[in-house]
């Protein structure tokens, strides 16, 4: 058997299928489905998730850039794939070699895209992104007119999707959510005065799926929440997302010291008693944050240990004094459960001031990925 690094993301694959199904099952069988997968689908390993989610009723992916796209091509992925974050010119013909389908927002991205149609025979299926508030990627309403007519001179490109993206995370913003669909129906409308049929209008991400029935239209494209969390804490709406990530390992040397003993560098901890000091190799290049120093906690024997003096690059220490059946090689969680108690990335998250996306994608590419699959409770 080949030594397994003691760090590990186990990977629940049947929780992910839970979310999936929870997505589905709200939004109903005839709203496609875009199972968002970008950046190594938020930590958790891009291709075993995206093969978990094309087995399920999904109508294709999402990922923010081409690399990403031609990652699921080369392991085998012939479904859509969206391209969200855009792309440049020498990314052009890696992107119609490899039948990916870009979101445009730039009518010169339209020019890249025909002078590199002789690539290939299909049609180059592209979706608008229009720009209703967020201030990011898209067209702004002026140039949605212009921009169609000079897709429309080009035989080869076709309009597949008109979508956009909201800019308030938890969509509590009421004013703001309305300018934004209303900005969404009239460049719908713009375009549809230009005689053009656009069969994919989408702008729900998981807040709107949770939250906003009227900003489904015919696609959805759900990203945290089909890793087990809501978008904000305020989200947590009445819907049963289970966690799909837990990171942990092993106790890898465990040490009692004398009251007065420095801890890590900077000796920013000094143990006031007589201390179990266990030692953990986990540090900031697996992602766990060195915001953590002094501040974090861990489970061990199914309780809260606090981590003391600063998160190291491979390790990390944490006080057990007060978990008296610890061991040398015992398992420590870091994100998950334990016995009765969770470290949730929410609450990770709030305790950072940061959001459970950032802890996720945080897991470095250094973790091993385990994933485990059992029966889907029905
Ligand atoms: C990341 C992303 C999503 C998914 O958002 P979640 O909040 O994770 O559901 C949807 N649409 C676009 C354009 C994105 O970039």
């Amino acid at each position: 058997m080949t030594p397994r690094h003691p760090t590990i993301a186990e990977i629940d694959l049947t929780a992910f299928r839970h979310n999936l199904r929870l997505v589905r099952q709200r939004i109903g069988p005839r709203c496609a489905l875009l199972a968002v997968v970008k950046a190594n689908a938020y930590g958790h390993g891009m291709i075993p998730i995206s093969k978990a989610a094309l087995s399920e009723t999904v109508q294709g992916l999402g990922v923010a850039f081409v690399e990403e796209g031609l990652q699921l091509r080369r392991a085998g992925v012939t479904q859509p794939i969206l391209v969200m974050a855009g792309f440049l010119p020498e990314e052009t013909e890696a992107l119609l070699e490899y039948g990916l389908t870009p979101v445009i927002s730039h009518p010169d991205q339209l020019d890249w895209l025909r002078q590199k149609t002789e690539i290939t025979t299909r049609p180059v299926g592209i979706h608008v992104k229009i720009d209703t508030g967020m201030g990011r990627l898209g067209l702004l309403e002026k140039e949605i007119a212009p921009f169609i007519e000079r897709a429309r001179a080009s035989k080869r490109i076709e309009i597949l999707g008109l979508m956009s993206h909201f800019a308030d995370d938890d969509l509590t913003d009421r004013p703001s959510v309305e300018d934004q669909l209303a900005r969404f129906e009239n460049a719908r409308k713009v375009i549809e005065a230009m005689e053009i049929k656009i069969p994919l209008l989408h702008m729900a991400n998981s807040a709107a799926i949770l939250g906003l029935e009227r900003a489904w239209f015919d696609m959805v494209r759900p990203g945290i929440m089909l890793y087990g969390y809501p978008p904000s804490s305020q989200s947590s709406a009445a819907i049963s997302l289970r966690p799909v990530m837990t990171l942990k390992t092993r106790i890898i040397h465990l040490k009692r010291v004398p009251a007065g003993t420095s801890i890590s560098y900077g000796r920013t901890f000094t143990t006031r008693r007589e201390s179990l000091i266990a030692v953990l190799p986990i540090g900031y290049a697996d992602g766990y944050s060195r915001a953590w120093s002094n501040r974090g906690q861990v489970l061990i024997g199914g309780r809260r240990a606090p981590v003391v003096g600063r998160v190291c690059m491979d390790m990390t220490m944490v006080d057990v004094t007060d978990i008296p059946t610890v061991r040398l090689n015992d398992e420590a969680v870091l994100i998950g459960s334990q016995g009765p108690e969770t470290l949730s990335a929410d609450e990770l998250a709030r305790q950072l001031g940061t959001i459970p996306y950032e802890i996720l994608c945080a897991v470095s590419h250094r973790v091993p990925r385990l994933y485990r699959e059992g029966a889907v409770p029905s």
